[in-house]
């Protein structure tokens, strides 16, 4: 029988863990020797690894199980994209500043923080243990709280935490209101702030020497998507639905970035784009997910002031209309079986709805992966239904036709008034404006056409462009008649669903809900031995082999092992410091390795190696090949530890003889 471990016996620390993530070099502020910049960090080593294989999981969870067309588009977008899709006007978060400072604080966040802090401040006062603070936030949560231990009446309480769970609802103005109602000043000097304004938070650039092409640093990788959907409609043979999928880097200018990983200004997004038939939103694979169980806090939870959570199978959801469709709820499944399968608490995961405001204006139903971490609950992907909007803006911008034709197995016939133009005359008469007019009447729709023949049957019509100038127009030069058409093909916009990750913040809250320390086990002993339990899927590294001797008789069995967990496909790496063996597992446990070797004088002589599992310390004994089996089960997941447990003996110390 494996043993059993309790990881709650020491109270998570958060100091304790980030001491392990600076030590071990997980990530560190960037550009750290010229003072750091906020928002900006460097992965290290076991930072690059982790990050890496969450990826390389991604990848085959999404793109390879679902057969996606994955794509690698550019960082630096010309500005016309980025007014077209919306974000020069709309991708902008509210920010306060301090009157008399000029501190910038984003307006959603102070709001958040001094409410929050007046809410602890109450209960401390009543005597109920608030949540316990994390040493983190601690700094804040104090500055932040003037009302420390102050009571509050009960409707105020209310009133607070009704505004809390609304948060994300509230526009600019509406946060300003809040502020003087709830006489909410900076934390920091107890100034009061200003009315919020928008703050652009996306990164401005130029492209080429002469200053005359603006462009900007992507927020999202989405638009590259986009702009490419002709050619990858081509590339699955002009059928919907599929899906498009990108890993790469985003900037964003986050007004005051504080959090570590969770908000920053240049990150790794994993993004896709599932095109769908808007009149079909059903998903093939529905059935494959139907029955898993989600955490879910829907909109109208929220309005009404709660952030209860309840427990649904994602089929229930989607039949009850708690989820707009199942190729949303698909997804949704999905993100939760990956989460789960990196190492996500699932105590710790909840999809949360967008409430109508917060919702972009084009969107259908939108919900966030919410994950719980020492900031509270943090969005770590978002999966929205976003309609038709970014294909129908781009293609109206450019002109290319952003749609699917779609052969239609009985074609439609029907009667249409149809435009015919005596082209000569037009020429002549029009010159350089032809094009245009001609484009405008043909842009009508029937009713609107409908008007022009009428008043072409009193001798003249009117056409407007879009420029705002109009023109008459003769029965000489257009005429519109009647006509039976037969029409064989429907052409229309797809919808897109898309989730999107955020890689540093899955990355982070997956370290805090790895973390764990081990208690003292003899007086006087540090309590601080810290664990990363990361499961072996992700972790940086999965075999640490420790030759418990520097001596030269080792190195050919080294070399060996080494060689051959190589060619099983698994990550090692050799531990022949000086240190002592404790120390050298302690230190990979901190790494979060799985899996440790140790190489003694028995195994020189018997060709025997131990095998050391991190959480429990276990210690199995067994021939140099079945280990490097087991071992190789248990990464890929074929065998858990009591599997191996099964098929090697316990270690019972004695075989390490000199
Ligand atoms: P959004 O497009 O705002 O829904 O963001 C998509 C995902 O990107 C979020 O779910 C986050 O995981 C991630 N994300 C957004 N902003 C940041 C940030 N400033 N730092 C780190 N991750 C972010």
């Amino acid at each position: 029988m494996a043993t059993q471990v309790d990881k709650t016996a020491v109270p998570f620390d958060k100091t304790a863990l980030e001491s392990v993530l600076n030590r071990r070099f997980f990530y560190a502020p960037a550009f750290e020797i010229y003072g750091g910049t906020a928002g900006l960090y460097d992965y290290g080593p076991p930072g690059s690894a982790l990050q890496a294989n969450i990826i390389a999981e991604w990848r085959k969870h999404f793109i390879v199980e679902e057969g996606m067309l994955e794509l690698d588009t550019t960082i630096m977008t010309p500005a016309p994209v980025f007014e077209t899709s919306g974000h020069v006007a709309r991708f902008a978060d509210w920010m306060v500043k301090d009157t008399k400072t000029g501190d910038v604080l984003r307006a959603d966040h102070l709001v958040k923080n001094v409410l929050e802090a007046r809410l602890a401040g109450d209960k401390e006062a009543r005597g109920v243990a608030a949540q316990p603070v994390v040493e983190d936030d601690k700094k804040k949560k104090k500055k932040a709280a003037k009302s420390v231990a102050v009571k509050l009446a009960d409707e105020v309480v209310k009133e607070y935490e009704t505004v809390l769970a609304q948060l994300d609802n509230f526009s600019g103005p509406e946060l300003g209101d809040l502020c003087r109602k709830f006489v909410i000043h900076n934390p920091d000097t107890d100034n009061e702030v200003s009315e919020p304004v928008q703050f652009n938070l996306m990164f401005k650039s130029s492209i080429g020497p002469t200053g005359a092409y603006p462009g900007y640093l992507r927020p999202e990788t989405a638009q590259g998507h986009f702009l490419n959907f002709s050619r990858l409609l081509d590339f699955n043979n002009g059928r919907v639905p599929f899906a498009s999928a990108q890993i790469g880097r985003s900037f964003r200018n986050e007004i005051s970035p504080r959090a570590g990983l969770l908000r920053v200004r240049e990150f790794t997004m994993a993004e896709i784009e599932h095109y769908v038939d808007p009149q079909d939103k059903s998903h093939a694979r529905f059935a494959d997910v139907r029955d898993t169980t989600m955490v879910l806090l829907d909109r109208d939870t929220q309005a009404g002031g709660s952030t209860e959570t309840r427990e649904m199978t994602i089929g229930a959801a989607v039949d009850a209309g708690v989820v707009a469709n199942e190729t949303l709820g698909y997804f949704m499944a999905r993100i939760h079986t990956y989460l789960l399968k990196i190492g996500i608490d699932p105590q710790r995961l909840r999809f949360r709805q967008h409430m109508a405001n917060e919702m972009a204006h084009y969107a259908t139903d939108c919900w966030d992966a919410e994950i719980h971490n020492s900031t509270g609950w943090t969005e770590c992907v978002g999966c929205a239904d976003r309609a038709a909007y970014d294909l129908t803006v781009h293609s109206n911008k450019t002109g290319h036709p952003l749609v699917v034709r779609q052969a239609l197995k009985e074609p439609i016939v029907e009667e249409r008034d149809v435009p015919e133009w005596n082209k000569k005359v037009l020429g002549k008469t029009y010159k350089a404006d032809a094009g245009k007019i001609t484009e405008a009447v043909e842009k009508l729709d029937q009713a609107a056409l409908g008007e022009v023949k009428k008043a072409l049957e009193g001798g003249k019509a009117t056409v407007t462009l879009p420029d705002g100038r109009q023109f008459e127009l003769t029965p000489e030069v257009l005429t519109i008649s009647r006509k039976t058409l037969k029409q064989s093909v429907r052409e229309f916009t797809p919808n897109v669903i898309e989730p999107s990750f955020g890689l540093g913040r899955i990355l982070y809250t997956l370290l805090e809900h790895s973390f764990w320390a081990r208690p003292p086990t003899k007086e006087g002993e540090r309590a601080e031995r810290g664990v990363l339990s990361l499961p072996p899927l992700v972790a940086p590294t999965k075999v640490l082999i420790v030759p418990l001797s520097a001596k030269e008789e080792f190195d050919p069995l080294v070399a060996e092992v080494s060689a051959k967990f190589r060619k099983a496909g698994i990550f090692s790496r050799v531990d022949d410091s000086n240190a002592s063996i404790g120390k050298r597992y302690a230190r990979n446990d901190e790494l979060g390795t799985p899996y440790g070797i140790t190489l003694d004088f028995a195994s020189v002589k018997n060709r025997t190696m131990t095998l050391r599992e991190r959480d429990t310390m276990d210690q199995r004994i067994g021939p140099i090949d079945e280990v490097i089996a087991t071992v190789t089960e248990l990464v890929n997941g074929t065998i858990d530890w009591e599997g191996a447990c099964k098929r090697l003996p316990a270690y019972d110390g004695v075989q390490a003889v000199e």
